[in-house]
């Protein structure tokens, strides 16, 4: 090769290594800028996600960085031409904008909404948008705002034409962005968990803001009646307000049992019971509770039977009953006056042993919109949560009653329009009792208490309230039961020992109490050495009125348990049970 070859083929080869250099300080300058750029954006979105909660990453491609803001079809794009944030296009409606403030004195404005943006409009909708920037690899960044809500995704992407660029920094980019992504992730889900607590904290809040108002309203009513009555030499007068405290307290005593049961959904531990009942006297007393209501407000209330054959049942009736109470009265509160309210049971199917009913509450009421359907029998909920709320209640309920029936093994379901109406249903299967249910002699259920005669009977009673051993020897002297009273455990331990073989056939225990509690004394009760020790019936009888607490009574060897408020018939009940089983044991 000739001198002037070589040097013609050295110069060439350096003219190519030259450019091949100059490409390689291209591509690390693209590169460093593209870095560069990528961490101000890195910059701008830490700074501004800590001044006002909103979080901005974006992918740069060849000096353009393509950002897109995707809430239920939002899109937003940036342009970065010349290594400067420029708003290029912006979508949407004004009033959904969020804000974000840059480090030189500019905003950066976003909107939620898609329909009118610039881009939009020129490429002709947002599918458009998509193909027109061609974007290969994106990426979602969740979006949040000043209230550190989630607010919708920054998508960045790359688009085809600089895919060359994207081999070389995509790695870095992306696991940059892995890690943006997962402490993203973390933020939202904090975020999202947050949010819900939030939700929930105001929807409890504003419970025991309805709670109180709820319960002040009865014990108004309460004070209020006493004092009349105290005042009052008018034998009609005191006996009017006497009802009026009757249904007060009794209104509350429903309040305090619905918070209790809501309590034990919450904590799952909500229960059935099973004992045989009777369907149709169950409707009965359902719609005695409801008549009242009804005719207060002077509505038309029927209950009507569809094919029912059997109503002999296997099951819980008092929290069948409370669900149907539950609809119904609710039926009479959102209904006007005038209006109707209509329940119906039918018998479905019948297979062996069992039987499928539905039953129904239909009113001609003010209705329920369709986005609170479901919302209603979430705890807490009320389709009116304003201050001037028309109806009272808690909005506990339905979430009870829902409860209740799927343990039953169903679902309530409501079919409603607004201001015509609403339909409560729900279909469960409910054992037939094989034996005719006898009917409890004391079942009677006389409200008269001369019929309850338990002369010759004593019975001790424990408490540490003077008011409430006062309220039970005025049910107890009434059916001619002699009494003995205890202040707490030790001293009913040392009555029940110094007392004469089978004095007593009954002891009242109530469970908390100083010196020594009711569980403690009956344990000690029943290891005394002698006979009636083991025979007596001791039932606790307690404002302890869980599960747990009537585990606890049973397990310290109580026979039974009564909760207070105290029920003048169910003591009497219990009372006879006890006194039949002691005769029947000879005792
Ligand atoms: P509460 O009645 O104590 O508020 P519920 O859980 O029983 O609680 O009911 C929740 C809400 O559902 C009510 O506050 C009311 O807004 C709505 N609702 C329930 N039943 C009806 C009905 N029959 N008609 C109209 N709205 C109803």
């Amino acid at each position: 090769m000739q001198a002037q070859q070589i040097i013609d083929e050295l110069q060439a080869r350096m003219a190519r290594y030259e450019s091949v250099e100059q490409d390689l300080r291209n591509i690390r300058y693209r590169l460093d800028a593209q870095i560069d750029m990528f961490t101000r954006i890195h910059a701008y979105g830490q700074m501004a996600f800590r001044e006002s909660g909103v979080g901005l990453y974006g992918l740069i491609s060849e000096g353009v960085v393509d950002i897109f803001q995707l809430e239920v079809g939002a899109v937003f794009a940036l342009d970065f031409a010349g290594g400067e944030l420029v708003c290029l296009g912006s979508c949407g409606l004004e009033d959904q904008a969020v804000t974000l403030p840059l480090p030189d004195d500019r905003r950066l404005t976003f909107w939620a909404n898609a329909k009118s943006s610039p881009i939009c409009g020129q490429a002709g909708g947002q599918e458009d948008v998509w193909a027109h920037l061609r974007l290969e690899k994106w990426i979602f960044i969740p979006l949040f705002d000043n209230d550190r809500r989630l607010l919708g995704v920054l998508l960045g992407g790359i688009s085809q034409a600089n895919q060359g660029y994207y081999d070389i920094v995509m790695g870095d980019i992306q696991s940059s962005f892995m890690v943006y992504g997962q402490q993203m992730n973390g933020i939202i889900n904090n975020m999202q968990a947050l949010h819900a607590t939030r939700e929930a904290g105001q929807a409890k809040s504003r419970f025991l803001a309805n709670l109180s108002h709820e319960i002040r309203t009865p014990m108004n009513a309460i004070i209020g009646m006493t004092q009349i009555a105290c005042r009052s030499h008018e034998m009609e007068e005191i006996m009017r307000c006497i009802g009026q405290i009757d249904r007060s307290s009794h209104h509350m005593l429903g309040l305090i049992n619905d918070v209790l049961d809501i309590s034990k959904v919450e904590e799952g531990k909500l229960s059935l019971g099973r004992a045989p009942f009777d369907l149709t006297k169950m409707m009965e007393s359902m719609l005695n509770n409801i008549h009242p209501l009804t005719e207060s407000k002077r509505q038309q209330l029927d209950v009507k039977y569809h094919h029912v054959a059997k109503t002999s049942f296997l099951g819980d009736e008092m929290r069948l009953m409370q669900v149907l109470i539950n609809l119904a009265s609710n039926a009479v509160k959102f209904t006007p006056e005038g209006g109707q309210v209509h329940v119906s049971v039918d018998q479905l199917k019948q297979d062996e042993g069992k039987a499928l009913m539905r039953f129904s509450v239909r009113d001609t009421g003010i209705g329920i919109a369709q986005d609170m359907q479901e919302r209603i029998f979430q705890p807490f909920e009320q389709v009116d949560n304003s201050s001037s709320r028309r109806f009272g209640g808690t909005g506990l309920g339905l979430a009870i009653s829902q409860r209740i029936v799927e343990l039953m093994g169903g679902h309530i379901h409501l079919e409603s329009q607004l201001n015509e109406g609403s339909r409560f249903f729900f279909s469960i299967w409910l054992d037939i009792d094989p034996n005719q249910q006898p009917d409890e002699p004391e079942a009677a259920a006389s409200p008269n208490p001369a019929s309850y005669d338990f002369c010759g009977k004593k019975v001790l009673v424990v408490d540490d309230v003077d008011i409430n051993r006062e309220i039970v020897h005025t049910f107890l002297e009434d059916a001619g039961i002699q009494i003995a009273d205890a202040e707490n455990g030790r001293e009913a331990l040392d009555i029940f020992a110094a007392s004469g073989q089978g004095e007593f056939q009954v002891i009242l225990m109530d469970m908390q109490m100083p010196v020594m509690d009711g569980c403690a004394s009956t344990e000690a009760i029943r290891a005394l050495p002698r006979a009636d020790a083991g025979s007596v019936t001791i039932l606790a009888m307690t404002a302890n009125v869980f599960k747990e607490d009537v585990e606890r009574a049973l397990a310290s060897g109580m026979d039974g348990h009564i909760g207070k408020p105290i029920d003048y018939d169910g003591l009497m009940r219990e009372l006879a049970r006890a006194f039949a089983s002691q005769e029947q044991k000879g005792v």
